[in-house]
């Protein structure tokens, strides 16, 4: 295989992100879907009713039922495809939004906010101190 001059891997920083799924409650014009599309900052289309969309940094997005709709590091909404979320975003099982004083602290990076579970998928997925002390 060619090898491409100055190309190399990367892969995304793990951040914790928030995200809710959107779906069709009680069908497209529903009550309820109305009220849920409106509480995760849905509007609708301005030229097609029918059509859910959001505002991002990039302009308008069109909403499909089964979309996600994450909130990202600095706030931003943005929408995701359910594929590409399920490829792209995992669990982060943690508990709660830690605090110094709460939760178990990784022994190697000093992160916190931890249950035994949470601690397990660190160690075993993030946690660069860790890998480090191993030969891998
Ligand atoms: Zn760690």
């Amino acid at each position: 295989m060619n090898r491409i001059e100055g190309v190399k891997k990367f892969r995304k920083k793990p951040v914790v992100i928030e995200a809710t799924q959107f779906s069709y409650i009680d069908g497209i014009d529903g009550k309820k879907t109305i009220k849920f599309a409106e509480s995760i900052g849905l509007s609708r289309n301005k030229g097609y009713s029918k059509l859910w969309e959001i505002e991002t940094l990039e302009g308008w997005h069109i909403v499909s039922n089964g979309d996600w709709i994450i909130t990202g590091v600095k706030g931003e909404k943005y929408p995701c495809k359910p594929d590409i979320f399920e490829t792209t975003y995992e669990p982060a099982h943690q508990l709660f939004e830690p605090r110094p004083d709460e939760g178990i602290f990784c022994p190697y990076c000093g992160d916190y906010g931890f249950d035994k579970e949470g601690l397990k998928y660190h160690l075993t997925n993030y946690c660069e101190a860790y890998r480090g002390t191993k030969d891998v």
